[in-house]
């Protein structure tokens, strides 16, 4: 069938929105017809070619639509059903089969070359191959053909247009916490940086029922942001930012969630930690960004490492997250901004000026 998509071409170069033809399913995969899509800070950097992959590619990869049709193996969803649409994984390594799909031995194949595991691509763009699988999904198009464990059915009574970022943005925020920190009830945890995977982890924290939850920024207005979706302190980035988490959780934090990617962050994130105290790293700094780490600093209990995409087994926690949204207890409808997707350009700039935390293109 043909469809439109809006490939990414190069840095400051604006998306070209072409025709292009879209196979039909595979036994193994879905067709959605793309309702909305999420823009996530991994757009931007891939299209700014700050990833090193390959371009031109459809990028997006927080898309909620409904399915169209479905291959002849499908058994989770069926045409007419309303889904959210996450990345993509093997299903056989021992990662999968252990529900941490985010470490999928075929992670990189499936999700950041544009392509199927294969190498093969489900488009075509004048009778040439294109790069339409990004993140398993290439969800700036009108349609998208994804593998079935992509996609991932949520309730018809839920506001389809808003619920793709629950794939990506929110899956990664408050994944972190309830999937990886598990803070126990009572803790102390300082969220650094707080664009949309922040403010989801500060309100994985609410869940979670930590007791001071302390967010820092440099953007005031973010700041007031996660006052409101419940962090208990609120700080202006900054040099001794460290030194005033302490004071104020009276010897230091229990847990650290680092979004910024900022090294003076990492740094502040292992430094405002009590003993024994942990960070997890999320946001992601330059390729080859290494930090002076003092070993005494994180000796005696202490630790840092990394969180992909929450530690989450999408198929599970997106239907949780959905129910979270749909009780009130997950409101991050507060930091959406719908775009038009011809004007994908000025919401992708938008979120580039921090004008917007969270924008989503609605096709
Ligand atoms: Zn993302
Ligand atoms: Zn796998």
């Amino acid at each position: 069938m043909q469809v439109t998509a809006a490939f990414a071409v190069g840095k400051n170069v604006p998306f070209d929105f072409r025709e292009v033809r879209l196979e039909a399913p595979r036994p193994d995969e879905v067709l959605v017809e793309i309702v909305a899509s999420g823009i996530c800070h991994t757009d931007l950097s891939a299209k700014d070619e700050l990833l090193g992959l390959p371009l031109p590619m459809v990028l997006g990869h927080e898309g909620s639509g409904v399915v169209r049709a479905v291959g002849s193996q499908v058994r989770h969803v069926a045409p007419g059903d309303h889904v959210v649409l996450s990345g993509d994984s093997c299903g056989a390594c021992r990662k999968c089969q252990t529900g941490l799909t985010s470490y999928c031995d075929a992670f990189v194949e499936r999700n950041l070359t544009g392509l199927r595991g294969d190498g093969t691509t489900p488009m075509t763009l004048d009778g040439e191959a294109a790069r339409g699988r990004f993140c398993g999904q290439s969800s700036f198009a009108s349609h998208a053909v994804v593998a079935a464990q992509s996609a991932i059915k949520v309730p018809k009574a839920l506001p389809l247009e808003l619920l793709g970022p629950l794939g990506c943005g929110l899956i990664t925020g408050v994944g972190t916490v309830m999937n990886a920190l598990k803070p126990r009830p009572g803790t102390r945890i300082a969220v650094f940086g707080v664009g949309t995977v922040g403010l989801a982890a500060v309100m994985g924290a609410v869940l979670s029922g930590c007791e001071q939850i302390i967010a820092v920024d440099p953007n005031t207005e973010r700041l007031a942001l996660a006052r409101d979706l419940g962090a208990t302190d609120c700080l202006a980035a900054g040099a001794d930012v460290a030194q005033e988490i302490v004071a104020r959780t009276s010897g230091g934090c229990d847990y650290a969630v680092e979004c910024s990617g900022s090294v003076e962050a990492i740094q502040a994130a292992l430094a405002c930690l009590g003993r024994p105290g942990w960070v997890a790293q999320v946001g992601a700094p330059p390729v080859g960004t290494s930090i002076d780490l003092d070993i005494g600093a994180v000796g005696y209990g202490r630790g840092i490492r990394g969180v992909v995409l929450g530690e989450a087994n999408p198929q599970t926690f997106v239907p949780y997250l959905a129910s979270l949204y749909g009780d009130g207890r997950l409101p991050f409808d507060r930091f959406v901004r719908f775009y038009d997707f011809a004007d994908l350009d000025r919401a992708v700039a938008d979120a580039a000026r921090g004008e917007v935390v969270k924008p989503i293109i609605r096709m």
